[in-house]
């Protein structure tokens, strides 16, 4: 048996990076401990700040809930509602959703629903099995539309700032599918912080388990009984993001503290990305011709892939407008700054 590094007792998880071992009690110390650095480190929270809590029904998100729940007894003028995106997935989403209420409501959290069908007119089902959904994987449809929902709703709700699960695997998985793209202009915004646009409708993200591994965050989930076994999305296998999770786990088992490596490889990105490029933290960006949300582009995500769901129907003077639009995107942004400087130096 595993013992505890403190007290001797039954261990329940050993970091391999700096080989301590913890009992359930003193694992809540360590996972607390950690996350408030970040919290304090990264200044994601202020005293008055209405937290929306963004619940994918995981574990991640539930054990994110659970803990600013508790950590709201130290900050009084908090105030925390859960936000659950239902994206219509049969047979995962529907056992979700009676998990999170029955979770809710013994933390006694005020929680909303939004959903693609009632927001978009389809649910993820409907998108992925349709004639045009078939020109992005479902995790891309599904991403945006989230992205897209969750800000809406939460300043529709008056929330001041969103919190989002995203552990530290999370962020460097998304960190080398952005390296493999060559999406600086993604990366950017991985800090813990949402960034660099502002707007007047974007409401700020924040992540708490930046510096969280998902392996940590399943055991507070264990611990505190919120583990659904109903984690993974059945679309989830068919992204490139499934292949990198699994070859990250493979490197961090034979070289533990790889993760937190390329953590840091990030950070420093981000230091230089925002010091050497044109992509400040304050960026302003545009707003959305047809939905007036907050977008990088004349027309927004989630209004270019509606577009091509065919649910906005348009004429074909407005898709030659979109094609220049698009074009003029093209050109204002696709060339990345660092690349740029490259050449212009
Ligand atoms: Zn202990
Ligand atoms: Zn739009």
């Amino acid at each position: 048996m595993v013992k505890c590094s403190i007290c001797g007792r039954r261990a329940v998880y050993t970091s391999r990076t700096s080989g301590h071992s913890y009992c359930n009690r003193h694992f809540t110390d360590y996972f607390s401990k950690k996350v408030r650095r970040t919290i304090r480190k990264y200044q994601l929270f202020r005293p008055n700040d209405h937290i929306i809590v963004a619940v994918s029904g995981g574990k991640d998100s539930l054990a994110l809930l659970h803990f600013l729940k508790k950590l709201s007894r130290y900050s009084p003028r908090w105030k925390i509602t859960a936000l659950l995106v239902d994206e219509g997935i049969s047979g995962y989403r529907d056992i979700t959703i009676k998990r999170f209420q029955e979770i809710v409501s013994d933390l006694a959290i005020n929680y909303e629903i939004v959903s693609f069908k009632e927001e978009l007119g389809y649910t993820l089902d409907q998108v992925v099995s349709s004639k045009h959904g078939k020109e992005y994987l479902p995790c891309t449809y599904c991403g945006v539309f989230r992205r897209y929902l969750l800000n809406k709703a939460a300043r529709k709700i008056g929330g001041t700032v969103v919190a989002t699960a995203h552990n530290l695997d999370d962020i460097i998985q998304t960190y080398i599918m952005n390296i493999i793209g060559n999406d600086w202009d993604k990366i950017i915004r991985l800090a813990p912080i949402s960034g660099p646009a502002t707007h007047p409708r974007l409401v700020r993200k924040v992540k708490p388990f930046y510096e969280i591994l998902e392996k940590e965050t399943t055991v507070y989930a264990i611990i505190n009984n919120l583990y659904t076994g109903f984690e993974e999305c059945p679309y989830a296998r068919l992204s490139l993001r499934w292949y990198i999770r699994r070859w990250l786990n493979e490197l961090e088992e034979k070289r533990p503290g790889t993760k937190y490596a390329i953590l840091n490889s990030l950070l420093s990105i981000l230091d230089i990305l925002s010091k050497k490029t044109n992509l400040s933290l304050n960026e302003e960006i545009d707003t959305c011709i047809f939905c007036g949300e907050p977008s990088a582009n004349p027309i927004c995500r989630a209004c270019d892939l509606k577009t091509r769901l065919s649910s906005i129907e348009l004429n074909p003077d407005a898709h030659k407008r979109i094609d220049e639009l698009k074009h003029l995107f093209t050109n204002k942004y696709r060339i990345l700054p660092i690349t740029k400087q490259h050449y212009t130096t």
